[in-house]
């Protein structure tokens, strides 16, 4: 079965073709559909974002097509920056200005640190008959009140996870996807397209 990765993100490209490839899906991504325009991201949610990506491709290119969306929400912000997690400080804001106005938003917010908060992905499964499917992994953790190592991207300084006892921007790459939303996300996935490998012979849409 083919599949379509709707990212240009080489990064998560890889992470999900070693995910699916077991289960017997070939993998390709939006590099080799060099016409193909994505849509906008202006979702309510982050599963509103996967599915209307997941949905565009599918239906433009003929295949099944997989897309995500992930964030950062923080309790004491009310969830956010949630579906804004990439540009929270602005359109083209880098992740150092992402990073600095968390943290003053939080050291306005009354409420003493380390602050709650969780990592969030949405993957969705999109077929061109216009059915999709969608997947939720979450991490828990905290944020802290200053950058803690130089790992990974995004947030990841800031975030606390209790699982290794460090922030995500201290540890390696192999810890952090050990424990991240984007592979529990997948995991969800991989666990329904096997299940539904073994009971049909082959990944068919339900609804
Ligand atoms: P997207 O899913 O690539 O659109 O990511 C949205 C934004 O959420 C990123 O630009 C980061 O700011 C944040 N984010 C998502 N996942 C992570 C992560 O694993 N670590 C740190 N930040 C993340």
């Amino acid at each position: 079965m083919d599949i379509v990765l709707a990212t240009k993100n080489r990064g998560k490209a890889k992470e999900f073709d070693e995910l699916l490839r077991p289960l017997g899906w070939r993998v390709s991504t939006l590099d080799s559909f060099a016409r193909y325009e994505p849509p906008p991201e202006n979702g309510a949610t982050f599963c509103d974002n996967a599915s209307s990506k997941a949905k565009a491709a599918a239906e433009a290119l003929g295949l099944p097509a997989l897309a995500d969306d992930s964030g950062l929400e923080v309790e004491a912000l009310g969830g956010r920056p949630g579906v804004y997690s990439a540009r929270f400080a602005g359109p083209e804001a880098t992740d150092e200005e992402n990073n600095r106005l968390l943290l003053a938003e939080l050291a306005h917010s009354g409420i003493p640190g380390p602050w709650k908060a969780r990592f969030v992905c949405c993957l969705a499964l999109a077929w061109p008959n216009d059915h999709v499917r969608t997947f939720l992994g979450e991490v828990r953790g905290w944020i802290v009140d200053r950058p803690r190592g130089k790992e990974g991207f995004g947030y990841d300084p800031l975030f606390w996870c209790p699982e290794l006892g460090r922030t995500f921007g201290e540890a390696s790459p192999a810890e952090k996807n050990r424990v991240s939303h984007r592979r529990k996300a997948m995991e969800a996935l991989a666990r329904d397209l096997g299940a539904r490998g073994r009971g049909a012979g082959e990944a068919t849409p339900r609804s």
